[in-house]
């Protein structure tokens, strides 16, 4: 089985895959042109057994563990004293999304002298960096969702307004990525669930974003096929290696399709998870259905396709979404907001947000702050049909 799993790729970035991969950190350091890496985690995994192993099988080297939930930029700063304290010259980041992001942001910012908020993705910001002061990244995911390891962005918390904003820079491009299905055994069936449905909604809204861009539809379709198929198994049997390692690939579609925008989903999933702390693909898996019934004129077409792709029983729209709802309540996702703690006292700011995140310029039909704010508050209430 692991002959027939194992892959190299060279989109979007170079892709090492297959179980047991981990081994080869040290010539994806190499590869990457890292001598000196620090390694970025999440709190949860600096006392853990694959952490220590990768850092014991880079010489040594040193980890920075202070990553935790929603990266904010307290973490980039505390990531940044640690790498200059080190005197690094790349980073291996190394984790789930948080822990990505981190790593990757660090990695930019470590020779930049302007201040982070200056980088955001707004227009042509990025041009503002210092290309030559980024430095390289390999990045090993140990979630299967966020697909962050193929992303050419950093989601960071700015703690003073309570937005999330994106930093982008084409470099952020991880140089080599290890998609280890071995390193993902280990998550917790919620977690499994969650991350996974990231994957779904990061495929879906690309798919539903309008805009010419046929490449991302397909990775989109094929990804959205991949965890219809083994999201459920991964969930059912952690062990599962054939259905992790599809799982990753997922992942990493995701984000590859979403270079093409993502849409409402993700537009209302920031602000809340800024508000409410909130868990980001949990609340995306909640969100989902809301956003589909919202946008069900412009989108009935291409969930045609995808009800198709996935094979289901009954096709078109109402097929699709009644597949969905059918799987979140497979994974244990609750169908409200509410249910995981999120309350209608910030409907207007959320609202208000959602409209300038830029997730919200994806959406297949304009939105305003007013549509996204009705379509958070049915989110928490949990009536669909008030989405629309
Ligand atoms: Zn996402």
């Amino acid at each position: 089985m692991s002959a027939v799993l194992k892959g190299n790729w060279n989109f979007p970035t170079t892709i090492w895959a297959g179980p047991g991969r981990i081994a080869e950190l040290p010539a994806a350091c190499a590869r990457a042109g890292i001598r000196r890496p620090l390694v970025a985690t999440d709190q949860g995994l600096l006392d853990s057994a694959m952490v220590r192993a990768a850092a014991s099988a880079l010489g040594g080297a040193a980890v920075f563990g202070g990553v935790q939930g929603n990266p904010t930029a307290a973490h980039v700063e505390a990531g940044l004293a640690a790498y200059r304290a080190g005197r690094h010259d790349g980073v291996v980041a190394f984790g789930g999304g948080a822990a990505l992001d981190t790593g990757k942001v660090v990695a930019f910012m470590s020779g930049q002298t302007r201040p982070l908020w200056d980088f955001e993705d707004v227009g042509d910001w990025w041009t503002r960096a210092d290309a030559a002061g980024i430095a390289p990244v390999v990045a090993v995911p140990t979630t299967a969702g966020t697909g962050s390891e193929v992303g050419r962005a950093g989601v960071i918390l700015n703690e003073a307004t309570h937005q999330k904003k994106i930093i982008f820079h084409p470099q952020m491009m991880p140089r080599v990525v290890i998609l280890d299905p071995e390193l993902t055994v280990g998550l917790p069936r919620g977690v499994t669930a969650a991350t996974g449905m990231d994957a779904f909604v990061h495929c879906f809204e690309a798919y539903c974003a309008p805009g010419f861009h046929p490449l991302a539809d397909g990775v989109a379709l094929e990804g959205m096929r991949l965890v219809a198929t083994y999201l459920p198994r991964a969930c059912a049997d952690g062990t599962d290696i054939e259905a992790r390692a599809h799982m990753l690939a997922a992942a990493s579609m995701g984000a590859t399709a979403f270079q093409k925008g993502l849409g409402g989903v993700h537009a209302i999933a920031h602000p809340v998870g800024s508000w409410f702390g909130t868990h980001h693909g949990l609340t995306n898996a909640v969100v989902l259905p809301y956003v589909m019934v919202a946008n069900r004129a412009a989108i009935a077409a291409k969930c045609e396709v995808v009800a198709r792709v996935l094979d289901l029983p009954e096709r078109g729209f109402d097929g699709l979404l009644a597949w969905v709802l059918y799987l979140r309540r497979e994974l244990g996702i609750a169908h409200t907001l509410a249910e995981i703690g999120v309350t209608l006292d910030k409907a207007a700011i959320i609202g208000s947000e959602a409209a300038v995140d830029p997730s919200a310029a994806g959406n297949p039909v304009p939105v305003t702050a007013a549509d996204l704010e009705r379509i958070f508050r049915a989110s928490v209430l949990g009536h669909l049909q008030a989405a629309a």
